[in-house]
C-alpha cells in the first residue's frame, strides 16, 4: 500500500485540543488513503466545509472544574511517579483530553488511575497501562527519531487510545469490530481533526495488510495467540505490543521484536484485558 501521501500531523500545541474547534469536521476519505472494501477506512481527514458551529461541542464537564489541563498534568505527573519516562508518551498523554472519551456519567473519573466502562460489554484500559504499552512501543524502535512510522491498532474501543497514538506516530490505523464502537470513537475523534488516524470497521484478528509493513502493532483485546497476520504485517525492526491470554486464564503483556533473524517473543506483567473476537458485531 501507499502511505497516504499526507504530511505527518504535528503534536498539537498546549491548548489546542483542549479548545474545541469552533466547527465539526466532516469525515471524508482522504485522497491516497487505502480502503479494504466500503466498511473500512474512514479517514478522520480535515474538515471540507463548516457546518453547525455547535455539532461538535461537548461541554466539559463541571466536576473537572474549568482547567482540565491541570487535571490532565497532574495524571501525567502520576505516571512519571509510577514509572512511565519516555517524554513522548507523556506528552501524549498530556494531550489527550480522555474525559471527552468516556460518558459523561464517569467523566470525574477520567483521569484517575482506572479502566472505565465504554459501552458494549468493552473498557476503556487505564491510563498506567496505556502509558506502558506506548513506551513498550516506542522503546522497540531504539535508533529511531522522533516519531513512529505506520502503527496498526487492534480495538479501538472509544478512540482515545488511537488519539494518543496520533501524537507518536505518522499514521495510525485502527480497527474496530463491533459496529456501535466504530461509529462512537468517530464521533469522538471528528472534533480533534488527525488527518493521520485511519478508522476501520472489520475484524482485526486479520489485521489490515493495506497498511503493512507497520513499525508497531497494539493490540487492546487479547487472545490465546498472537495471530500470524500481525507478524506478517510487521516490519522487520518493528515491535509488537499486546495481551496474551495463557492455558490458565490469566494474561500478561507480551512484546514480540521481528527482525531479519527471526521473531523474539517476550513475556511481561499480568494484565486484564477485554478478550480479542472474531469477526464482527
Ligand atoms: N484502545 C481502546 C480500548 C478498547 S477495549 C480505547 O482506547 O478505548 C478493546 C477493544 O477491542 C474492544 O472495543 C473490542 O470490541 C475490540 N476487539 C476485540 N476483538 C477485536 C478484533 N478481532 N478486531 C477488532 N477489534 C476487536
Amino acid at each position: 500500500m501507499k502511505p497516504s501521501g499526507k504530511p505527518p500531523v504535528s503534536a498539537p500545541k498546549s491548548g489546542v485540543i483542549a479548545s474545541r474547534p469552533s466547527f465539526p469536521v466532516q469525515l471524508k476519505p482522504a485522497a491516497g488513503v487505502p480502503t479494504a472494501n466500503k466498511n473500512m477506512a474512514a479517514p478522520l481527514s480535515r474538515p471540507s466545509g463548516a457546518v453547525s458551529p455547535k455539532a461538535a461541542q461537548k461541554p466539559v464537564p463541571s466536576g473537572l472544574g474549568l482547567d482540565s489541563h491541570a487535571v490532565r498534568a497532574r495524571m501525567v505527573q502520576k505516571l512519571a511517579a509510577q514509572g512511565v519516562t519516555d517524554p513522548q508518551v507523556l506528552a501524549a498523554m498530556g494531550q489527550v483530553e480522555r474525559h471527552r472519551f468516556v460518558d459523561s456519567a464517569l467523566v470525574n473519573q477520567a483521569y484517575e488511575d482506572t479502566s472505565l466502562p465504554i459501552g458494549l460489554g468493552q473498557t476503556i484500559s487505564k491510563p498506567n497501562v496505556v502509558a506502558r504499552m506506548l513506551e513498550l512501543l516506542m522503546r522497540g524502535n531504539e535508533g529511531r527519531q522522533g516519531k513512529l512510522g505506520r502503527v496498526l491498532e487492534i480495538g479501538t474501543g472509544c478512540g482515545y487510545q488511537a488519539a494518543v497514538l496520533a501524537q507518536l506516530a505518522q499514521e495510525v490505523y485502527s480497527i474496530e469490530r463491533l459496529r456501535g464502537l466504530h461509529d462512537k470513537a468517530r464521533d469522538n475523534l471528528r472534533p480533534m481533526r488527525l488527518p493521520n488516524v485511519h478508522l476501520m470497521f472489520g475484524d482485526g484478528m486479520i489485521g489490515y495488510a493495506k497498511g503493512a509493513p507497520y513499525a508497531a502493532i497494539i493490540s487492546a483485546a487479547g487472545g490465546d495467540n498472537i495471530p500470524a497476520n500481525w507478524i506478517d504485517q510487521l516490519a522487520i525492526g518493528g515491535r509488537l505490543v499486546a495481551p496474551l491470554q495463557s492455558a490458565n486464564g490469566t494474561q500478561a503483556l507480551v512484546v514480540v521484536d521481528k527482525t531479519a533473524q527471526g521473531v523474539k517473543q517476550t513475556l511481561l506483567e499480568a494484565v486484564h484485558f477485554v478478550p480479542l473476537k472474531s469477526g464482527t458485531s
